[in-house]
């Protein structure tokens, strides 16, 4: 398996490592009394591959959720790339961001999802080229050439005509990390993306992840299970508690010498 040409590593890119690409700023998310994000702050750099671990209903997804818009957050600011994700600024004043504003800033982030997600009706190929050609208004035959090469990356160059039922679990997720990557999102976004595979396919979509994550330049932020995986991957460990990070470090040190007694319990606990 080849790593795409436009996404292999590019040590000369100035963009890549060390750039701020996401931050959130004093982020408050509640559902009704329910306060899932406390005034939580966190930054992840251009590049690096960011997993967030902790125990059920934390507030990890509801980040990533955040991230997508499908959520907003009751108070603090998010940014990508520089941008303001919940405000634009209009007349040098900073108000609520308006949905032109909100796609804009949206198509840096690709997203995979427990659940596939796939068009039911349409072939894995189409699955992939719908979003650059109506989205992003790619030739068609320029996005068909990209979606080869994805689904070749993703080990399903002979899958271009197969409708998703015709699919694994774990082929159809593959299909859907080249569907996301189509888009050329500076980050890609994972929510537990292999928690409702047989078990046995779980390995061939973490190899895949694995690969992308080693040999391009995308950004990661990765909600897992999969602690052997977030161990390989990550440049950085969040531990989450109540909606806040109570500890984060490189993969090394969390896994190895977790400072907090919750991390250590809840690694105890999955490990
Ligand atoms: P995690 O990903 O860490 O398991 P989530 O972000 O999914 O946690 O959920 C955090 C909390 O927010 C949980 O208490 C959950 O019940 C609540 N929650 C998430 N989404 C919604 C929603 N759409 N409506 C009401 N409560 C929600």
């Amino acid at each position: 398996m080849s790593a795409d040409q436009n996404l292999t590593k590019d040590q000369s890119n100035p963009a890549v490592d060390g750039k701020e690409l996401i931050r959130f700023d004093k982020v408050t998310k509640r559902f009704g009394s329910n306060v899932v994000l406390d005034e939580l702050d966190f930054s992840v750099n251009s590049g690096k591959h960011v997993t967030l671990i902790g125990p059920s209903g934390s507030g990890k997804t509801t980040i990533l959720r955040l991230l997508m818009t499908l959520l907003k957050p009751e108070e603090g600011t998010i940014r990508v790339g520089g941008k303001y994700l919940t405000h634009e600024e209009r007349n040098g004043k900073l108000v609520k961001a308006g949905e032109k504003h909100i796609r804009e800033v949206r198509k840096n982030i690709g997203m995979v999802f427990q659940q596939f997600n796939l068009f039911p009706n349409m072939s894995a190929l189409r699955n992939i080229t719908e979003a650059p050609v109506s989205v992003l208004g790619l030739p068609k035959d320029e996005a068909e050439e990209r979606a080869r090469e994805l689904l070749d990356m993703v080990g399903l160059g002979d899958k271009t005509d197969a409708y998703p039922t015709q699919l694994s679990g774990g082929q159809q997720q593959r299909v859907a990390i080249a569907r996301a990557l189509a888009m050329r999102p500076q980050v890609l976004l994972l929510d537990e993306v292999t928690s409702a595979l047989d078990p046995e396919l779980v390995a061939g979509v973490l190899d895949v992840l694995r690969d992308i994550a080693h040999t391009t330049d995308i950004t990661m932020l990765c909600v897992t299970h999969e602690m052997g995986f977030a161990r390989d991957i990550s440049d950085q460990v969040l531990m989450f508690d109540s909606g806040r990070v109570i500890e984060s470090g490189t993969a090394e040190k969390m896994f190895n010498e977790p400072e907090h007694e919750r991390t250590r319990e809840f690694l105890s606990a999955v490990l």
